[in-house]
């Protein structure tokens, strides 16, 4: 005899239990008349909750189901029971169950189970609700095939499902059947996975009724569970669009060596591969990798961890790197004449220069590469293009308001006539193209009146910050348009604000309002202007008079096209990495033509990164030039309403199954008439470098401070690569000072590989001052190491407004196994410099690449160590007989004494295999360093310390460099050092330290947003049916509700129909569909 008990179940068993009940009557002559006996029927409760059991642990059981020929009685008893809710639930629920297979739910589908369903769907009724709410799951796990919704949508059952949703919620006044609003939304969500699913609920006008439905749902309570899924639904159906561009490609290309000039139009991939791995070393992006074991990642092979590789170069080719060693060859007495000499000499070269600066010329179209700069920048033409109406440049009009304002720039009455003489003297000019030379010439003069007067009545002093300078930096960069004009945030400096920013609260409900405009831009076409404003790619686009004005053509811009859409909303897009189609993630762009007070709507609609910190607190920086000229030129974190979400954007070349993500924000700018600037971070341009070595270079003691810049390598467009040593200078040239110079290791540090990581350098910023400057601890740090830092291992990228890559497309952070010595000049000459440092005996004590992350809160460091890698991955590797020095957590715990930005718990010292080419594992297996590590930088805040809750700022990001710096003494226990004692004393060394395991860096540290964010295509918010409990609710109910009695029907979901009314407890004799429908012929109870 077959046992029921779960545990002795098999299918054969149970379903020849099933036949041999009621075989006489399971026949296809009385199928119409049948309904199961009353011990079929105890059959199907047991196969049931054994279903319960065995699809927790059997995901394919829809397969063995197939094998033991259930399928097709189980649809047959649906079909003779239909007249029989509670039976009728039982199948349903089996049905649901077993179409989790594919084949099974196609199977199911060929044999007519959708109709059979569907058939089964009533308009609102307050009956037989538990039997409905199972009909409807089954029909949704059906829908889970493209075959079976092609089949609903060809017979017209998604229209169905859509006036079913509609019907059910207009006349549900008192919210009793929500479950079953859900599971239509359910069976909605499943149908619209699939392109003919949501060309039907188009083409239904199933937008509009979701839309009109949303608007009810947000005006009445009880129906909030509804609106998520709505709003998923219609954002899932947007038809997708194509990017407003004629290509992909960057609008920036530059001919490699060795390669036919154009680039061929790639296809951004779908998937986990159009995802690219982040714009942080550490992170690897994307849904699909976050679900992967991440510890497979791990590298486990202890020789692989353990041997050093052969170097990727022969020996003779080291000896070139000597002369990055310039504290070894010197003559310090020669030196400080020579450099003496120099300083003056660069003084009168960089006059030269600001004369230069001073002439304008205009830029050309012409798209040129790797074009130098024509030595010549001028502000942007905002700054600078004729205002229509006055005949003044918008900088001339900025300048007389403030200086006409007196509590701004406070002058003298006679330099304040001047200034308004000169800008009212400002001739007439058509913008850039057509321009006549005479008034050229004039105007050059007054811009240098003007500019003159302004540098002169300059009265916010930025720390190591000279225009001049930066112009005459500028001009000499390579950039592949050929830039000239500067952005004035970068010609003018910046200065933190004063105080702290803390993040931005985020509305609980953001994002559903976001796509809500979205949908409702679509449905209602009247104020939708749709109009280019703004391209890269066309000189000659005049942004019209009612518009915001955009630009980005210059150092480090990134905006490719402007729409505007709606009066006050813009969709932007930004430009690729040069030379290729992708990482569009940075941008930089100045607007101007603003009315003050307004509220305008930014939407960066090419984002690529599946998820970002700007749905957790970040916003956007701004700039604005009158605030600037008035004395606070801060970039400011701005921005309301900000959210990030996935949209239905795709690329113009790519598969529509691509997409990307939205970045929305809102600003209400301070002034009208201003010229501002909007980013993603902090810019900081090549020049900016260029230009604050130079002003370091000036500012030191060279008696005391050894400071020397030199050029490590030209990258692929010819831009110098800065290399910097700086040191203490020997207190003599005696043999044993001399001597000790000789004997202190080196530190090198490196950042902004990643073009897009601007906070880097801000960090190398604050190293570098901090390096050269006066204070006690900065003299120890010089008197111990020598210091080798590339402040910027990826000009190019910087220069270009680039995100992620070199011009080579690759990603620099990638390539330090085999650097390629024409395509990867800057790594492969930092690696050669590293390997002839290794040659000569002077490994780097630390090493230490600045990065930028977008997706963590703090400042944190990856380091490297074989045992945590080992025990991380779980490896049988016995590691007791490893033996590893534990120096390498001494940095990282010292900055978690020090520095209040940065988390110790967020560090971790795996060594990935994807990683492998990292600047982190390569220097720290080829070259030995066992403090090798990346530095990663919020671009947001911090979660932790005192600086909890707050955006970071410059200021901050600038007190880690410092903090960097400091952490190093921990490393001198030479205690002779000022302060090293009192700092070490916070610094356990080495102790305790192997008790520790490394988090898992893959890991998001976001906590769950309130809102649901939903990426993928499954709408979380619609799990299917609570199996168990309905099941059980269907069983305990002890009336067996046979025809017409069904009155005690309670489940969880929907409540008993004695509480909904009672009135029309009826299963309509007229179903949707109108088919053969067999619900139709259950006589129905009146009551
Ligand atoms: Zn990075």
């Amino acid at each position: 005899m077959f046992a029921f008990g779960r545990s002795h179940f098999t299918w054969n068993g149970t379903l020849r239990e099933l036949e041999g009940s009621y075989a006489a009557d399971c026949t296809a002559r009385r199928r119409s008349s049948m309904a199961a006996s009353p011990s079929a029927v105890s059959g199907l409760e047991v196969l049931i909750s054994t279903l319960q059991v065995e699809i927790k642990t059997n995901r394919h059981i829809g397969l063995k189901a197939e094998a033991a020929g259930a399928v097709l009685p189980t649809l047959n008893l649906l079909r003779d029971n239909s007249k029989h809710a509670r039976r009728a639930s039982a199948c349903l629920w089996v049905i649901q169950v077993l179409s989790s297979t594919g084949s099974t739910a196609k199977l199911i589908g060929e044999r007519h189970g959708l109709d059979i369903i569907y058939c089964l769907l009533p308009h609102y009724t307050t009956r037989h609700l538990l039997t409905l709410k199972a009909a409807l799951h089954a029909f949704a796990a059906l829908l889970h095939t493209k075959a079976n919704v092609c089949l609903a949508v060809s017979k017209g059952y998604i229209a169905g499902l859509l006036r079913l949703y509609e019907d059910w919620h207009s006349k549900d006044g008192q919210h009793s059947a929500t479950a079953i609003c859900h599971a239509l939304l359910r069976c909605l969500h499943e149908a619209t996975h699939r392109t003919a699913g949501r060309k039907a609920v188009m083409s239904q006008g199933g937008l509009r009724i979701l839309y009109q439905v949303t608007q009810t749902c947000l005006s009445s309570e009880g129906l909030e569970s509804l609106l998520e899924p709505t709003v998923q639904l219609m954002r899932k159906c947007l038809p997708k669009t194509r990017v407003p561009l004629t290509s992909d490609q960057s609008a920036y290309t530059f001919p490699l060596p060795g390669r036919p000039h154009s680039v061929p139009e790639t296809e951004l991939a779908s998937g986990g591969s159009s995802e690219e791995s982040d714009d942080d070393e550490e992170a690897d992006d994307g849904r699909e990798e976050d679900n992967k074991d991440d510890d497979d990642d791990l590298e486990t092979d202890v020789s692989k961890l353990r041997q050093r590789p052969d170097p990727d170069r022969p020996k003779e080719l080291l000896s070139q790197y000597g002369r990055f060693c310039p504290e070894f060859s010197c003559d310090f007495q020669e030196d400080l004449m020579s450099e003496q000499e120099e300083r003056s000499t660069a003084s009168s070269s960089s006059s030269d220069k600001d004369a230069v600066f001073l002439t304008s010329v205009f830029p050309h179209t012409a798209r040129t590469n790797g074009r130098r700069n024509s030595s010549t920048c001028e502000l942007s033409p905002s700054l600078s293009r004729s205002h229509s109406e006055t005949g003044m440049s918008t900088t001339a009009a900025a300048l007389f308001e403030s200086h006409s304002s007196s509590s701004v720039l406070s002058s003298s009455p006679g330099a304040r006539t001047a200034a308004r003489q000169a800008t009212k003297e400002a001739p007439r000019y058509q913008r850039r193209d057509g321009r006549d030379h005479m008034d050229k010439r004039a105007e050059q003069s007054q811009r240098r009146t003007m500019m003159d007067l302004l540098l002169e009545r300059r009265r916010a002093c930025t720390p190591n910050h000279e225009p001049k300078l930066y112009c005459s930096a500028a001009a000499k960069v390579r950039s592949i348009p050929g830039f000239t004009i500067l952005a004035f945030p970068d010609f003018w400096g910046h200065m933190p604000p004063p105080g702290c920013e803390p993040m931005a609260s985020r509305k609980p409900d953001i994002q559903r309002q976001k796509v809500l405009q979205d949908v409702q831009r679509f449905l209602d076409a009247e104020d939708v202007i749709d109009r280019v404003v703004f391209d890269l790619e066309d000189d000659t686009l005049q942004g019209p008079a009612d518009s915001l004005w955009f630009f980005s053509k210059f150092e480090c811009g990134n905006l490719r096209k402007a729409v505007q859409v709606r009066r006050f909303e813009y969709d932007l897009v930004l430009n690729a990495d040069a030379n290729c189609s992708q990482h569009s993630q940075w941008f930089y762009f100045e607007v101007s033509n603003m009315a003050a007070d307004v509220s305008y709507r930014f939407n960066i609609i090419n984002c690529e990164k599946s998820n970002s910190q700007f749905n957790y607190g970040m916003q956007p920086v701004l700039y604005s030039v009158r605030e600037a000229l008035e004395g606070r030129p801060h970039w400011i974190r701005s921005g309301t309403e900000v959210c990030y979400f996935r949209n239905h954007f795709y690329p113009k070349r790519g598969r529509m199954k691509a997409s990307f993500y939205t970045l929305t924000f809102t600003i209400t700018f301070k002034h009208s008439e201003d010229v501002c600037y909007l980013a993603y971070h902090y810019p900081y341009t090549y020049s900016a470098l260029k230009a604050h070595l130079n002003v370091l270079q000036k500012s030191v003691d060279p008696a005391q401070v050894f400071f020397q810049q030199q050029v490590l390598c030209c990258s692929l467009s010819g831009n110098p690569c800065p290399v910097v040593t700086i040191t203490a200078c020997p207190a003599s040239r005696g043999m044993k000072d001399m001597q000790q110079l000789r004997d202190r290791p080196c530190v090198m540090l490196t950042a902004r590989v990643h073009p897009g990581e601007s906070n880097a350098s801000w960090v190398m910023k604050g190293t570098l001052e901090f390096l050269c400057s006066c204070d006690l601890v900065a003299q120890s740090l010089r008197e111990a190491f020598v210091f080798k830092l590339v402040p910027m291992l990826n000009p190019d990228g910087v220069i270009n407004g680039m995100n992620r890559c070199d011009l080579n497309s690759e990603d620099l952070n990638r390539q330090w196994c085999k650097p390629d010595h024409v395509l990867n000049p800057t790594i492969y000459h930092t690696k050669g410099f590293l390997y002839y440092l290794n040659s000569i005996g002077r490994t780097p004590l630390v090493f230490c690449d600045y990065h930028g992350h977008s997706r963590k809160k703090n400042v944190f460091l990856y380091g490297c160590s074989v045992k945590e890698t080992l025990w991380q991955s779980g490896s049988d590797v016995d590691t007791v007989g490893l033996k590893e020095d534990p120096g390498y957590r001494t940095i990282p715990k010292t900055l978690d004494c020090i520095a209040p930005a940065f988390s110790f718990n967020s560090c971790n010292y795996l060594v990935e295999k994807s990683r492998s080419s990292t600047a982190r594992v390569v220097v720290w297996r080829e070259m030995g360093v066992l403090r090798s590590y990346t530095m990663e930088s919020t671009y947001n805040g911090c979660n932790q310390g005192i600086y909890k809750g707050f955006q970071i700022g410059t200021r901050d990001l600038q007190e880690m460099g410092v903090k960097f710096c400091q952490s190093l003494l921990s490393l001198t226990r030479d205690t002779k050092f000022v302060y090293s004692r009192s700092l070490i004393k916070h610094v356990d060394f080495d102790h305790n330290v192997l008790g520790h395991r490394s988090h898992n860096c893959f890991e998001d540290d976001e906590p769950p947003l309130i809102e649901d964010i939903e990426y993928s295509t499954d709408c979380t918010s619609l799990e299917g049916a609570d199996l168990d409990s309905d099941v059980n609710s269907n069983m305990a109910s002890a009336d067996d509700e046979g025809e017409g009695d069904e009155g005690h029907t309670a489940t969880k979901d929907c409540r008993p129909i004695a509480a909904v009314g009672g009135e029309g407890l009826h299963i309509p004799s007229n179903p949707v569909g109108g088919g053969s429908c067999l619900a139709a012929s259950t006589p129905a109870a009146t009551s």
